[in-house]
């Protein structure tokens, strides 16, 4: 068992009364990691610390950030192994999605590193005679970041990586379900020798998750938000944010298409949508969740992605390397079999995969799904996808878009024009033309439209998130006034 402390104005720390609560192995039920549970005293401290070391912080050169950012992403990499063990044991993910994980988001850091010296304004033309009018970028103050398990260390990066490099101060609130995952970043953070409360790090067990969350976004020093998980819990946090006016990233839940039209490279498709759909055993917020294809290559495409899905290899990944790992508890299991058993019995063709009784799922498709099923609306978030097939691209489009969510999306054709017009159609944050659902890369602007949440990470549009822009003026002539 791995006991991890939180971080509190650079102290380790444990919770008001020593309290803790257990993250346990979803394969084997071990305890993984025992983590503090804090009180909602120990949030506002967490602020409070984060608020402390914010004048100071938000006073530092760009080289200074820069140059401790660029550390922390040697910090990160450096800890590949133990983030491996440590993704393994709390959430089952596999050697390969955390070493892609720690990739990521170590370029996620040097893309903030990099960004220091990018935060600009701009001087505009003033009609006051003499007036010199600039709009200049600041520092938000305090950001709170919520991260979840799935895509763990990108997303605990990704919470709190380009706030820092805007001159924020931060308070990283771990999952419930990675801990000790989410606390390897913090400690790589202070490897890189932050200073004393430009980071701090809070858990909690899940029934305070309510309260001690809205003790932050209420403190008056928090001044930005981010939250990645469901849409269910981002509703919560958007009302929250909203009853003490504080601005939020929010990055939700998904539903991805993957269109493939009648021109499509088939094998193309194929590869695209089988990694889509099936990394990280699909608990991706971006996964291929809805298979488009037109009718006169389905027989043909349907065929080779079983055959694709089929071969992929699931196991244990604390025993050797895998693609599909263990999901990542019961509560997955049971959501994608009543998922399979509701299509099958509407009419639905399994054409490979099936049920699971354990964490260990396989790799599933349901061909001739309908409207009519849960799985053609309802994000399963685990190895169990739907085709879908559709008569030419005008309902490919509509079937694309008759989803609540609106994250990834992606159109597989050989005729690009054809690709720029299908996508431009489709309701979602990110299109990709002839690549997969699942692509993230540091400097994009990344985020959803409709239930997938509002704002953007990444590169300059995360920039526009995490700062205030004010308007600043010097009058360099003596100023004209009507009385
Ligand atoms: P979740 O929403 O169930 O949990 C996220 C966090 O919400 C938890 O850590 C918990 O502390 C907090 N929470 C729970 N109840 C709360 C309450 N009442 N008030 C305040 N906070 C509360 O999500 P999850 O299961 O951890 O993650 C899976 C979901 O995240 C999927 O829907 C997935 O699509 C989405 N996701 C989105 C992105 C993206 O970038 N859009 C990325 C990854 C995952």
């Amino acid at each position: 068992m791995n006991s991890i402390s939180m971080l509190i104005a650079g102290e380790a720390c444990a919770a008001a009364g020593n309290a803790t609560f257990d993250r346990l192995n979803p394969l084997d039920g071990q305890i993984a990691t025992r983590a503090p549970a804090a009180s909602v005293d120990d949030a506002v401290a967490a602020v409070e610390a984060a608020a402390a070391a914010f004048p100071g912080w938000a006073a530092t050169g760009p080289s200074q950030r820069r140059d401790l950012l660029t550390k922390a992403a040697q910090a990160l990499e450096a800890k590949g192994p133990a983030f491996a063990a440590a993704i393994a044991a709390e959430t089952g993910g596999s050697a390969i999605w955390a070493g892609f994980n720690v990739h990521l988001a170590a370029g996620m850091l040097r893309e903030a590193a990099a960004m220091t010296t990018q935060i600009t304004g701009e001087i505009i033309p003033s009609d006051v005679p003499g007036s010199f009018a600039m709009a200049v970028r600041q520092p938000a103050g305090v950001v709170l970041g919520m991260a979840p398990w799935n895509a763990p260390v990108i997303l605990g990066v990704r919470a709190v990586a380009l706030p820092l490099a805007c001159g924020n101060t931060v308070v990283m609130k771990g999952s419930e379900l990675c801990p000790a995952t989410h606390g390897l970043i913090i400690e790589a953070f202070q490897e890189a020798g932050l200073p004393k409360g430009v980071v701090n790090y809070v858990t909690n067990a899940p029934a305070d998750a309510g309260p001690v969350v809205e003790a932050m976004i209420a403190h008056p020093a928090v001044r930005r938000v981010n939250f990645t998980g469901s849409t269910r819990v981002g509703k919560i946090i958007a009302a929250a944010c909203a009853k003490h006016l504080k601005p939020a990233v929010l990055e939700l839940g998904g539903k991805a298409p993957f269109v493939v039209l009648d021109d499509a490279d088939l094998d193309a498709a194929v590869n695209g949508a089988a990694f889509g759909a099936f990394a990280n055993s699909g608990q991706i917020c971006m996964s291929t969740e809805r298979i488009i294809v037109d009718e006169t290559v389905a027989d043909e495409f349907s065929r080779r992605l079983a055959a694709k899905a089929a071969s992929l290899p699931l196991g244990d990944p604390r025993l050797g390397p895998v693609v599909l790992g263990s999901v990542v508890d019961m509560t997955a299991v049971a959501r994608c079999n009543e998922l399979i058993d509701d299509a099958l019995a509407k009419g639905a063709k399994l054409l490979c995969g099936g049920k699971a009784e354990t964490t260990l799922m396989p790799a599933t498709l349901l061909d001739h799904v309908t409207p009519d099923m849960r799985i053609y609306s309802e994000e399963s978030f685990g190895p169990v996808k739907p085709i879908v097939r559709v008569r030419g691209e005008e309902a490919a489009v509509a079937c694309a878009n008759d989803n609540a969510f609106g994250l990834s999306s992606a159109v597989f054709t050989r005729d690009t024009s054809r690709g720029m017009r299908v996508a431009a159609g489709i309701q979602s944050g990110i299109c990709h033309i002839n690549g997969p659902t699942v692509h993230d890369e540091a400097q994009m602007p990344f985020g959803g439209v409709k239930d997938s949440g509002y704002g953007r990470f990444g590169g300059k549009a995360g920039i526009a998130e995490f700062t205030d822009l004010r308007w600043m003026t010097i009058q360099t002539t003596e100023r004209h006034y009507p009385f």
